[in-house]
């Protein structure tokens, strides 16, 4: 277990908290703050147990210059409206400096404070020791809750931990809980719900959960290579030739495991890659030489349906089919579906899965969703997180 927040006494001290305030912007215009409004449970409770807060964040990819469109003063406005309280923004084009430091010292308890982009310094994602320590001397306790960038080893979501104790807040402990149980501790069956376009990004994760779980539903554009595995003809669907061989393999792995590893059984195949094109349904092993498989079919989600209502713990990582285009989004609109009403513990893994489950209105009715894409996906292979394993185990 890792140390939170709630493990240490804050009266007297200064929090420097990592966040990931990487929102979208139009102009200087926030156009979604939930990134923002996640972090607020952690800055209260440490508003209220006697903390002063200095918060960091990257933003955009300014490329290790100060660029005035990537800075992070409309996040300042924003939190203060959110918090009801003021939160200053110091800015530097050098992050820290003196100017900084001094308005860092003169934190009193309950005060908050936001320093520029980390990413204005080409240190930060060089891990740079001096700029770690830097950030480190702004405070007295690291607290971690920026999730999406912890598989990297930047500055201020690792190298800042080698000077000050590190501590996670309550987004980190809530994805440690969550994915945490759900990849090592598992209420069984244990369903894996893998898709997404490329076969190659995922086989590590896949490889990893084959140790896991009792059951891996393949959809999505990956389904395809492995169509093409086991000598199905596959038309002009999508195919990662590297990841042919792997795919081999892995269906020989899952065997050998005794894993019940499922493939679509039909798919809805159209003439070109676009939402108005003409399109039908085909048995997965007989896609016409001149269509491409965009979605999942009825037949497969009825075989998915009955595998997941069967499963106590769900991971999903990758959308059934092209959910971006109304067309081919039933397939994946339907798995949200069933794992929106069933009982078991649900946890999206994945920014374009996560995006989907938001688009049909059924993010509330998950157990959880990940808010870091690519953290996620390492977590997944049971890869170590270098931002995660700086925090302090209880
Ligand atoms: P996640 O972000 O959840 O990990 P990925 O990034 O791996 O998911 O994949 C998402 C993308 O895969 C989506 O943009 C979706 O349109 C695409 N996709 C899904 N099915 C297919 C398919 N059959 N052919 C081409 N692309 C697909
Ligand atoms: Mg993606």
């Amino acid at each position: 277990m890792k140390k939170t927040v709630k493990d240490l006494n804050w009266s007297g001290k200064t929090a420097v908290m990592r966040c990931d305030f990487n929102v979208p912007l139009d102009g200087d215009r926030i156009t979604d703050d939930i990134r923002i409004q996640a972090a607020l449970p952690t800055i209260r409770y440490l508003i209220e147990n006697g903390a002063a807060i200095v918060l960091m964040s990257h933003l955009g990819r300014p490329k290790g210059e100060p660029k005035p469109e990537f800075s992070l003063a409309p996040v300042a406005n924003r939190l203060s409206e959110l918090l009801g309280r003021e939160v200053k923004f110091v800015a530097s084009d050098a992050v820290v400096d003196d100017e900084v430091r001094a308005a860092a010292k003169a934190l009193k308890a309950g005060d908050v404070m936001l320093i520029e982009n980390v990413r204005y310094r080409k240190e930060e994602e060089k891990n740079d020791p001096g700029f770690a320590k830097d950030l480190s001397e702004l405070g007295d306790v690291f607290v971690q809750e920026a999730f999406g960038t912890s598989h990297r080893a930047h500055a201020s979501t690792t190298g800042i931990a080698d000077y000050i104790p590190a501590v996670s807040g309550f987004l980190i402990e809530k994805e440690l809980k969550f994915l945490g149980e759900a990849v090592n501790n598992p209420q069984r069956p244990f369903a894996a719900i893998m898709g997404g376009a490329k076969v190659k990004d995922k086989i590590p994760v896949i490889t990893n959960l084959l140790d896991k779980v009792d059951i891996l539903i393949i959809g999505g554009g990956m389904a395809y290579t492995f169509f093409k595995a086991q000598g199905y003809s596959i038309g002009k669907s999508l195919l990662d030739e590297e990841g042919l061989e792997l795919a081999a393999d892995i269906l020989k792995k899952a065997e050998a495991k005794g894993v019940r590893f499922m493939l679509p059984v039909d798919v809805v195949a159209a003439d070109e890659f676009a939402n108005d094109s003409p399109h039908d349904v085909y048995p997965a092993d007989s896609i016409p030489d001149d269509r491409m498989g965009l979605d999942i079919g009825p037949e497969t989600v009825k075989l998915y349906g009955d595998a997941l209502r069967t499963a106590k713990t769900v991971v999903w990582n990758g959308p059934m089919g092209v959910f971006e285009m109304d067309t081919f989004a039933a397939g994946t609109k339907a798995i949200a579906e069933i794992l929106a009403e069933i009982d078991a513990v649900t946890v999206i893994g994945g920014g374009d899965s996560a995006a989907a489950v938001a688009k049909f209105g059924l993010a509330d009715k998950m157990t959880h969703i990940s808010t870091g894409g690519g953290a996620s996906l390492e977590f997944l292979e049971g890869r170590a997180l270098p931002g995660i394993e700086v925090i302090e185990d209880k």
